[in-house]
């Protein structure tokens, strides 16, 4: 398993805060990402869908908040989002 950390830069102005509608922690906030097939290397068309909301059981043990199969070469992957991840700006 690798992880990632999100960072998201902005230029704020009259801002001092920067996060999710409800906050970093809402299960209810999707996420939009393009993703990479770590076995091909072939690059989503679309962004897909990820929240904190939205568990799928995992066949081995635990859960992931995508289950997706790479388009080219079938290959399963899976997003799990830490829920103690936090959005934070910078000036
Ligand atoms: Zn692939």
């Amino acid at each position: 398993m690798v992880n990632f950390m999100l960072y998201i830069t902005a230029e704020l102005e009259n801002l001092t805060n920067f996060q999710p509608k409800g906050g970093d922690d809402d299960p209810n906030f999707t996420y939009y990402f393009k993703l990479k097939c770590e076995n091909c290397g072939e690059v989503t068309d679309k962004e897909t869908r990820v929240s904190l909301s939205e568990e799928l059981p995992l066949v081995k043990k635990g859960t992931a908040n995508l289950i997706q199969k790479c388009k080219f070469c079938k290959r399963e992957g899976t997003v799990t989002c830490d829920p103690g991840w936090r959005l934070s700006a910078y000036s």
